[in-house]
This record gives structure tokens, sequence and C-alpha cells, in this order.
């Protein structure tokens, strides 16, 4: 990097300091037939500060004392981190610091499975960013919105810190929620057999027979596969018995409900994968769920980025009387940069070379839809690589 220091300290949006750190895995059987639980054990290298700073369109980099980059675009680099991998996972950290502030003079305990859910929710919002810019991608937006949506939070105690994930309104709801309102003497059920509820979604009342709503409340059978279920059974009683909880999360309900009562109702949602209790009928995905479902995405991703950088603060620094933000550890200054990126502008997209080694995921304009390599050298073995196929071929 050819920039001058003064200059390059200027265009830094913000900078965060950290350490490397050390870890190793301890792996336990524990039930008979289960897999092992791993925990690692980190703690972090004093003599081995680390410094990253974020610049617009540059983004967060790994800088030397002097301000040239040692490692460009630590976002995409966790992005490149195979799901699930925890080997891997723990090559990241060991290079570029722990999420956290963890101590030096002691380990630190952290469950394998809650690390990763944390670096996969981390992922999500950047697929869900991804799968609403441009082309919109409506299977990949319900399936990372659902993810955010109705995974439990999780919690990682520290010595110094408690870090909590995103915790929304409906996720609370959707594992807790199971009062039905009592319809006993309700006029519209003893004159029609219905009741209706205002309805977000379609813009006026639908009317819920009130066969399906007391088999749905007592567990009994329905046409609908799936519908006894703790996730349907309480996103119903919310449907049915929450009118006023305000316009966000009634759009959620709302969708949610029609999305699982026309198309599929959820058994799981894990990471990038949604299973149904029945074949979904996909073909029933209506253009009203899918704008819904777009204005969900925005909510998840406001209320996701909002959660992660609560902790930052503006900071006048007196050394050059220049403003700039306290930003305390590597996980706030990930969700930060994710903050800077322009939503619906700039994404993360994969290199389609498939050997990839430079930089997997890279920050692009939504609209560069020609740049499909990270560099000039993935392109040209791309390019190689097709010749040498073409010629397998023949
Ligand atoms: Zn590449």
């Amino acid at each position: 990097m050819a920039e001058k220091i003064s200059e390059f300290f200027l265009n830094n949006l913000f900078e965060c300091g950290g350490y490397a750190c050390h870890c190793e895995k301890d792996i336990k059987n524990v039930v008979p037939g289960m897999p092992p639980e791993t925990t690692l054990k980190l703690y972090s290298e004093l003599d081995k500060p680390l410094r990253f700073s974020y610049a617009p369109r540059a983004g967060l980099n790994l800088t030397g004392i002097a301000g040239g980059a040692i490692a460009k675009n630590i976002l995409g680099k966790l992005l490149a981190t195979p799901d699930g991998d925890i080997d891997q996972h723990i090559d990241f950290f060991q290079t570029y610091g722990f999420l956290l502030p963890i101590k030096s003079d002691e380990y630190e305990s952290i469950e394998a499975d809650v690390l990763i859910e944390i670096v996969n929710r981390i992922k999500a919002m950047l697929y869900l960013m991804n799968a609403i810019a441009g082309q919109k991608d409506y299977k990949r937006i319900l399936i990372h919105t659902a993810y955010l949506l109705y995974a439990p939070q999780i919690s990682l105690n520290l010595s110094e810190v408690e870090y909590k994930t995103c915790k929304h309104k409906f996720t609370d709801l959707i594992e807790n929620y199971n009062l039905f309102v009592d319809l006993s003497r309700n006029q519209e059920v003893f004159n029609c057999g219905k009741y209706s509820v205002p309805d977000t979604m379609i813009g006026c009342d639908n009317p819920v027979d009130i066969v399906f709503f007391n088999n749905v409340r007592s567990g009994a059978d329905t046409d609908l596969v799936g519908s006894k279920s703790v996730w349907f059974k309480n996103l119903f009683a919310m449907y049915t018995g929450l009118p006023n909880v305000g316009e966000n999360l009634r759009t959620i309900i709302d969708f949610f409900y029609h999305y699982q009562t026309e198309v599929g109702i959820f058994r799981e949602i894990e990471f990038k994968k949604i299973t149904y209790f029945a074949a979904p009928e996909r073909d029933n995905f209506s253009s009203e769920m899918k704008i819904a479902l777009l204005k969900i995405a925005r909510i998840v991703i406001s209320e996701e980025i909002n959660h992660n950088i609560s902790g930052i603060h503006p900071k006048y620094k007196t050394d050059n009387f220049a403003p700039t933000w306290q930003v305390n550890n590597l996980l706030q200054a990930l969700y930060f940069s994710i903050f800077y990126m322009k939503p619906g502008i700039e994404i993360y997209k994969e290199c389609n070379n498939p050997n990839c080694k430079r930089d997997k995921f890279f920050l692009v304009e939504a609209t560069r839809t020609n740049k499909e390599y990270c560099c000039v050298q993935c392109s040209r073995a791309a390019a190689a690589q097709r010749f040498r196929n073409r010629q397998f071929d023949n």
C-alpha cells in the first residue's frame, strides 16, 4: 500500500486492537454411541498484538503498526471458513484473535458448537444480504431469515464478558407463546363457525375455521401435516391471539402463518437448511408472501446489526483531534463492517474458481454481475481449467 500514513488514518472509519490467541481442543466422550463433545481451550497471546482497521471499499483489514495491510478482507476470510469445521475455525482465531476478549494467564473454555453457531449467524446475515441484493433469491431469503428468527439464543460466558446472540421478539414467542384466545362466547363463532383475524399480509380479515382452531389447540389431527408441532401451535396461538403487537412483529407472524398453512410446516430449521413435515408445495409461495418475506429479512438484518454494535461508542482522539469509534473486540468490528456495507449495493460474492486460495469471498458492487472471480489469477486459472476440460471432452 502506497498510501501515506496520515492519509491512511484519515480514510479509516474505525480501528480495533486485539491479540492473536492460542487454542487447544479437548475432546470428551460423554454418551456411548453419541459424537464426542469438543471444548476449545483458549488464551490470548499478549506478545502478538493485532490491529484491525476498516475503510470503505477496502473492508476490514489486519494492519501493521505503520498502516500497511498484512491481511485484507477479514470478514471474507471468516465467510470462507468451511461450515462447521472446527479445526479451520481454530486456525482463523489463532491468526486473527478470538471474537471477544479472553484471558492471557489462564484458559477460557468454549464449547465448539456454541462458537460455530455464533459464526454461522454472521454468515447467515451476509448470505441474507446477498440474497436480497440484485436478483432476489427467495428460497435463500427464507432459509436464512427463518434460521435467524427460529434458532434459540446462544450465550457465551467468558471471564471478562458475557455475549448473547440477538434474541428477536419472535424468537421468544415461538418458543413460549401457547396462550389461546378464548372463543367460547365469541358471537362470530356462534353465528358462522369462523373467527376473523386482522391479517397484514392479505390486507383484510382472514376467517379461521373454528374446527381447525380447536383441533390445533387440542393437538388433534388436521388436514395439515405437522400442525401438532409445538412451533406451529405457538405460531397459531400468536396469529389468532396477538392482534396488537406492532406492525413488524405482526408481519412476521402473518407471513409464517400463511407460508406454513399454504406451502408447508417447518419440522426443523438449521443453518442453510429447512426440513418440512410433508413435501412443500412451492408453487403456493405467492408474490404477497415474497413481499412480506423481504420486509421481514430487512427487519431481521437491522435487529441483528443493532444488537451486535450496541456496545460501540463514538470517541474523540486526543492525539490527532479526530472523531473515531471505540470498537472493543473483533466480533463488534466484524458486525460494524457489515453495518457500513451498503445493503443491496455491496455484496460478498464467492469466487467462481473452485480452487480459489486467495479471496474466496470478496466485496463487490451487486450490479457488477460480470465480476465472477476475486482476481486475475483466479480468472486465468478457471479459464485454463475450462480449456483442459474441453480437451478431455474431445
Ligand atoms: Zn479467487
